[in-house]
């Protein structure tokens, strides 16, 4: 476990603060995952725990912890 993975559920720009702080935005996924973007639903493949959808900029991100499970990817908002 990571300070900041657990209780870092329902808030998508609390928990993407604290991907950055952990230095994990930029790491790759264990395994990239192909999510369709809840803003213009175009499929891209998220490899990074923080990706940006490459049509309309919304930014996802998952915890460390929780990167084996895509249902825990969330969007945190157009430049976020
Ligand atoms: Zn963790
Ligand atoms: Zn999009």
């Amino acid at each position: 476990m990571h300070d900041g993975c657990s209780g870092a559920g329902s808030d998508a720009t609390a928990m993407l603060q604290k991907v950055r702080m952990m230095g994990f935005s930029g790491m790759p996924l264990p395994v990239a995952v192909d999510i369709p973007c809840t803003n213009c639903d175009h499929t891209f493949s998220m490899a990074t725990f923080e990706s940006a959808c490459p049509e309309c900029g919304m930014v996802y991100a998952v915890t460390p912890c929780s990167a084996n499970d895509p249902s825990k990817i969330r969007p945190a908002g157009i430049g976020a």
